[in-house]
């Protein structure tokens, strides 16, 4: 017996069949003596149905509060629906909106931030015996006016709901069946790991394993609840996110995952001074353009003058360059460029921690697959390399058998 918080995203709930399995998944759980809220998305493809409508009528600065009233709704439906079929098959339910549970969140619509969960009118039903199924993606600010958590906020809805109720855990269902060692569309002897820590989650993620909110993911850590991804279509005990206990330590691989990311593009500025302030100079106007830079490389300086690399998402790349290019009599580069079909290769394990040697396998690997490797970047529990993008699938598949994450 357990008390659990379920999360069905929006494939799970995509159709009034879906709906109902979910009903029966729901009663199984039930009938095990389990104590459930659930918490819902929109039915699959709605909330980009609704934005959709919303560009057509406001398309240049939509009303953000007006947007929020819209977009909640698509998972106003989801409670409704999956509360009448439970009752339909003897469970009884009760649907809540993101404001009547008062899931209390800032004004900053689209992406608010939760600030407090009342728990009481929850726990009543629960103790009645009820299933609560609450609102994802969706609170309301102290003037009462709706807001939405930001694109994928039902994970954070979930997550903040365990911790509030303090739950064994709090289990997402979504349509793959746990978090894999790298994506099985490029590796498929790609295998699920039972256990992951936090940590290398947020490193997964980050690096583009599209499982889960990574808000989700900080929130669960911080709370320290332990969050499953499972599969709501095929059983099984999917993933377990969780702190690094010693039990997990003991039977840790070195290497938990291979990650990456495709859409990444390279710029090196050549031959400005090498004085205080020159990176300031460069990144400081990028970052006031919005651009996210990702990694940074400065060489060492050989004469007074030294290079820059750095590495933005590959939509942003022609920007910056131009944007360099039109500054370049304040910076003084000898030249400036840079390529757009980059790509990111990771391998992530707190294993590494306490083993060293790691790097130079994943080097020796990468070398022996033919792999130039343009820029290295290491962490405390990863090392990213950024490679030409046509050799991806190769470098993944090369890193995945040399740490020997396959079944
Ligand atoms: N329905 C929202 C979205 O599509 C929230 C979610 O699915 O988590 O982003
Ligand atoms: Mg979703």
């Amino acid at each position: 017996m357990a008390f659990l918080v379920k999360k069905y995203g929006g494939t799970s709930v995509g159709t009034v069949e879906r709906i109902q399995h979910v009903a029966q998944s729901i009663k199984l759980a039930r009938e095990a003596g389990d104590d459930i809220v659930v918490v819902v998305s929109a039915m699959s493809g709605e909330t980009n149905r609704l934005v959709a409508m919303a560009r057509e009528v406001m398309p240049a600065v939509v009303d953000v509060r007006e947007l929020d009233v819209l977009l909640s709704t698509g998972e106003q439906v989801t409670i409704a629906l999956l509360s009448m079929a439970l009752k339909e098959i003897g469970i009884d339910a009760r649907s809540y909106t993101g404001a009547q549970v008062k899931m209390l969140t800032d004004s900053s619509h689209s992406k608010a931030r939760i600030l407090n969960i009342d728990t009481d009118p929850i726990m009543n039903d629960i103790n009645a015996g009820r299933v609560v199924v609450v609102a994802g993606f969706q609170g309301v600010d102290e003037q009462g006016d709706i807001t939405t958590l930001g694109r994928g906020g039902s994970d954070t809805s979930a997550v903040a709901l365990a911790a509030a109720l303090k739950c064994d855990e709090c289990q997402i269902f979504t349509d793959v069946d746990g978090v894999y060692t790298t994506d099985p569309r490029v590796e498929s002897r790609a295998r699920r790991l039972d256990r992951i820590t936090f940590e290398e989650m947020l490193e997964m993620a980050s690096l583009g394993s599209k499982v889960l909110q990574i808000r989700a993911v900080e929130f669960a850590g911080k709370y320290n609840v332990p969050l499953r991804v499972l599969s709501s279509f095929k059983p099984g005990e999917g993933t377990l996110i969780t702190y690094d206990d010693e039990e997990n330590t003991m039977e840790q691989a070195l290497v938990s995952g291979i990650a990456f990311n495709r859409d990444e593009a390279q710029i090196t500025v050549t031959g400005v001074a090498d004085q205080p302030g020159t990176a300031y100079a460069i990144l400081g106007p990028i970052s006031e353009l919005n651009v996210e830079v990702d990694m940074i490389i400065q060489n060492i300086g050989a004469d007074d003058t030294t290079d820059f690399t750095f590495t933005v998402h590959r939509d942003e790349y022609q920007r910056v360059i131009d944007f360099l290019n039109a500054n370049n009599d304040k910076l003084g580069a000898k030249a400036i460029s840079g390529d757009d079909r980059m790509a990111k290769l990771s391998i992530v394990g707190v294993g590494m921690r306490s083993h060293a040697g790691i790097a130079s396998r994943m080097f020796r690997s990468l070398a022996e697959a033919g792999i130039n490797m343009r820029l290295i970047s290491t962490s405390e529990i990863k090392i990213s390399v950024v490679i030409d993008e046509k050799y991806l699938e190769l470098g993944v598949r090369a890193l995945h058998e040399e740490f020997e994450l396959a079944e």
